[in-house]
């Protein structure tokens, strides 16, 4: 008889009022007990709709019954045949639009916390010390992945597992793509992520770092070197502005710079680590996604009085995880919803003193599917600052394209690629993730780092 308990089994977190102040991570797992008493919250459907949410097809209900069972390396084995990155989709996979909305036990209740529960089982398996994934025999073949993000990784570990001889290039000093640059120590600590990549490496698995491909090696240079498929998966790095009157100002980021500063290169540490940080007093993001919660949570975290989330629309239409939200709000972050900027104000020095900001309300639904928001005339305001970070989007990173005429694009950037096997305008070269969806989920990068490794290893070893 499965555990008809309404919630989900509750995650430990660090208090709101001392999380808000440190960068250490804020869930902290479940015990073995509570995961068996979740893993009953499963119904073991016959049909697992959850399944057919999940974009790499995790044989969720199989897991959960290994969990049910104590047997938790098992469970972990089980993911593991589908997910190369557990610990990292555990964590920050948008499970309630995927798997969690498809759960049977969400219709009446909850539905069960299948991300908490893959968190568990990889972080047993972690601090078990289970063996890496080993790979087959040499194939004699040589394949190279540009960009080292979920897609990339994801692409690499599918290949070696079949015994392909792969080398990433990445232009950044350490390898992970925004699960290093982005996404902040307390919501997925970086020695998780540096432990998937080194379980890479074991696998053998080349990565060569400082690699600014497009600049230092272009698609011909790697196929004269021997590469015979490549993998473009170089994300969505370039950030999007409001393109208003004091952008310019000092105090004015982009969500990058911002986010790389502290998370890649430990600003947060300085004068530990050697990335100086100016910890503004009055800060605002600018937006209502993923990102837009994370640089709110960091400006907060760096100590400022008073941190604003400013989005054009209402919290129906944010596109941030609801546990995002719902932390940044426990945290003291103060949300201005139906607003819009209008101008950043400045001293005459050149630092940001305010926002000018306009209130909106809804209209009819956009090319969306949200409600577009329209200005309401005459409702402008100040708001006093000292930082404003712009956190409303990014595109695909412009310099492979640049680099490779013949590499067919969108006009807004975006690779364009057969949609089942990733094949792009160039026999024999690849892309998936950001580069060719523009900014999107861990979990759909790796889905297509996936379909891209299957589609070639086909190209490779075709007769
Ligand atoms: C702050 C933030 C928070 C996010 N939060 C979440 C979340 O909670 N859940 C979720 O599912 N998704 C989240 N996302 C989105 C998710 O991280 C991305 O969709 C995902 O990382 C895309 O993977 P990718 O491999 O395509 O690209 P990326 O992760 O961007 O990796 C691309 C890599 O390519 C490298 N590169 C770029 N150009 C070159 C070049 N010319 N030569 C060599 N290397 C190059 C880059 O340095 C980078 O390392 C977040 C994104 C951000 C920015
Ligand atoms: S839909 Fe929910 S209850 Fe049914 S098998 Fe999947 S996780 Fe279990």
């Amino acid at each position: 008889m499965p555990n008809m308990q309404k919630e989900k089994t509750k995650m430990p977190e660090q208090e709101p009022k001392v999380r808000a102040r440190n960068f250490e991570e804020v869930a902290l797992g479940y015990t073995e007990e509570m995961a068996i008493n979740e893993a009953n919250r499963c119904l073991q459907c016959k049909h697992q709709p959850c399944v057919k949410g999940c974009p790499v097809m995790i044989q969720i209900p199989d897991f959960i019954a290994l969990i049910a069972q104590g047997k938790h390396i098992e469970a972990y084995e089980k993911i593991r045949e589908t997910n190369g990155l557990p610990a990292i989709c555990g964590r920050v996979c948008p499970q309630e639009e995927q798997c969690e909305m498809l759960c049977v036990r969400g219709i009446k209740d909850e539905p069960v916390a299948i991300g908490r529960l893959e968190r568990y089982c990889a972080d047993y398996a972690i601090a078990a010390g289970v063996e890496p994934l080993t790979c087959k025999c040499t194939l004699g073949k040589k394949a190279a992945i540009i960009g080292s993000g979920p897609a990339g990784l994801t692409c690499a570990a599918d290949l070696a597992k079949e015994g392909v001889d792969v080398t990433i290039f990445e232009a950044f000093h350490t390898p992970g793509g925004v699960l290093k640059y982005g996404i902040p120590e307390f919501r997925l600590p970086k020695s998780l992520v540096q432990k998937e990549i080194d379980s890479l490496v074991d696998m053998g698995v080349k990565i060569e770092t400082n690699m600014v491909m497009g600049k230092i090696l272009d698609i011909d240079d790697l196929k004269e070197m021997g590469f015979e498929t490549i993998f473009i998966g170089t994300g969505a790095g370039l950030p999007s502005f409001m393109n208003i009157p004091g952008e310019n100002y000092n105090g004015v980021y982009s969500s990058n710079e911002f986010l790389t500063r502290i998370n890649l290169m430990k600003g947060y540490k300085y004068p530990e680590y050697d990335t100086p940080v100016i910890r503004h007093k009055k800060v605002a993001v600018v937006g209502g996604g993923n990102v837009a919660m994370d640089a709110a949570r960091c400006a907060m975290r760096l100590g400022a009085e008073q941190v604003y989330i400013i989005y054009r629309r209402s919290e129906t239409e944010m596109p941030a995880r609801n546990e995002e939200i719902e932390h940044a709000k426990e945290e003291g972050i103060e949300f201005n919803l139906l607003m819009n900027p209008v101008e950043i104000l400045g001293s005459e020095q050149g630092d940001v003193t305010g926002i000018r900001v306009i209130r909106m309300e809804l209209g009819e639904p956009d090319a969306s599917g949200r409600r577009r928001p329209v200005p309401i005339k005459g409702s402008e305001f100040d708001i006093e600052l000292d930082a404003v970070v712009v956190a409303i989007g990014q595109s695909p990173n412009p310099l492979m394209r640049e680099a490779t005429p013949d590499l067919k694009t969108h006009s807004w950037g975006g690779i364009i690629v057969d949609e089942e096997t990733g094949a792009t305008s160039i026999e024999g070269v690849y892309a998936g993730g950001d580069s060719v969806s523009g900014a999107a989920t861990v979990i759909l990068a790796m889905g297509a780092g996936k379909a891209a490794a299957k589609a070639m290893l086909e190209y490779m070893t075709k007769e």
